[in-house]
């Protein structure tokens, strides 16, 4: 237990109402016994690596003596030309965690809300707590955020919304006129977070990461990361787009050298590698459907992911649980992720990996369920 007697030092109330994340597992219980590997599929990470010109520009980056950047310059300006923004506007960060703490921070107060929603992104709650918030969930339809529920939660104290688009861990999209219906509900002192994370990876016609609503508002904030389709989830780095007051707060409080040289140079050049890009997508594209096709065929329920995973639903009890999926699939070196913090104790979470990992899930999967 946390010693929180009176002799200590005790944190602010919120702070210990915080769950510490469990980020996915990286180590399984067995290796496949076919090719001997362990397949790393819970953190939503790049199965084709990182860009090779990135971990060239890595290698390239020497100095450590040296400190970084501290206004991240020459990558807001890459950022900026390959989306067509003003790079004024864009700060970057640690990972977009860093991010949506710093949001939290500059603007939530104690007794503030902040709305997430029902299996949304559990970075928000821990942002919200952390900042001496108090975190308002609400239902989703269909493992969808629904823009009704949110705007229904809205009270005087409403200070920000989360909404991650698409969802982490259940993939799900809101398409853009649902997000225009969302902002145009929200009071103008309400700060709209539009999560961005897998945005790349979207192919629908009725999605867009909010870019256009960001820059024609003045409380919309959209933040984007290079831990997923950029292969740099190691190098922990992010970025959001906002209006010029929220930059000018965001760029008060954050840490005068917050993203590391390594990094900076690294993103820029993953950025330029658009072949690298185009590759990472047409794989997913290709494995996204075969993943959720052969899932189904084996009579499990498949949430429609637009995004680089998936997420499946096992039966509540018994045999076929998720629970027991989960380490049977470990037994076999293939890892993925639990759900059970995000209100989902019978789905698991797999990410969409190479050939061989995804053909390991579906056979495991199989075997499992004895078919
Ligand atoms: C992975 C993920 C992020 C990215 O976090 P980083 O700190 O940039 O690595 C942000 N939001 C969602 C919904 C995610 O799944």
């Amino acid at each position: 237990m946390t010693d929180t007697s009176p002799k200590g030092p005790v944190p602010r109330a919120s702070v210990l109402k915080i769950a510490p994340y469990i980020p996915g597992k990286s180590q399984a219980s067995g290796v496949d016994p076919k090719s001997g590997k362990v397949f790393k599929l819970s953190s939503n990470e790049n199965p084709l690596g990182t860009s090779p010109q990135a971990i060239a520009a890595l290698q390239a980056s020497t100095h450590l003596e040296d400190y970084p950047d501290g206004s991240s310059s020459r990558l807001r300006h890459a950022i900026a030309d390959a989306h067509g923004l003003n790079p004024d506007r864009i700060v970057c960060g640690s990972g977009s965690d860093e991010i949506l703490s710093l949001l939290s921070y500059a603007y939530l107060e104690d007794g503030d809300e902040a709305i997430y929603t029902e299996h949304g992104f559990l970075v928000y709650k821990i942002a919200i707590l952390a900042a001496g918030a108090e975190p308002i969930v609400v239902p989703e339809h269909h493992h969808t955020a629904n823009v009704d529920s949110i705007l229904a939660a809205i009270t005087e104290r409403t200070k920000m919304v989360f909404l991650a688009n698409p969802n982490n861990p259940t993939g799900t999209y809101v398409p853009f006129d649902e997000v225009k219906r969302l902002h145009s509900g929200l009071r103008p002192d309400i700060i709209l977070v539009l999560d961005g994370a897998y945005a790349e990876y979207v192919r629908r016609n009725d999605y867009e990461s909010g870019i256009e609503l960001v820059a024609n508002s003045a409380n919309v904030v959209m933040t984007r990361t290079f831990s997923k389709i950029y292969g740099l989830a190691n190098l922990r780095l992010g970025w959001c787009f906002g209006p010029e007051g929220v930059i000018d707060a965001i760029n008060r409080i954050r840490g005068p050298f917050n993203v590391n040289g390594a990094a900076l140079a690294a993103g820029e050049a993953a950025l330029a590698d658009s072949n690298h890009i185009a590759r990472s997508v047409d794989h997913n594209e290709t494995w996204l459907k075969q993943m959720s096709d052969g899932c189904q065929a084996l009579g499990l329920d498949v949430t429609p992911s637009v995004g680089n995973f998936i997420l499946v639903h096992f039966s509540s009890d018994g045999d076929h649980s998720a629970e027991r999926a989960d380490a049977f699939l470990q037994d076999r070196g293939v890892v993925v992720r639990r759900v059970t913090a995000y209100g989902l104790p019978d789905a698991l979470r797999i990410t969409i990996g190479t050939e061989e990992a995804n053909l390991a899930v579906l056979a495991a999967l199989k075997a499992f369920l004895g078919r």
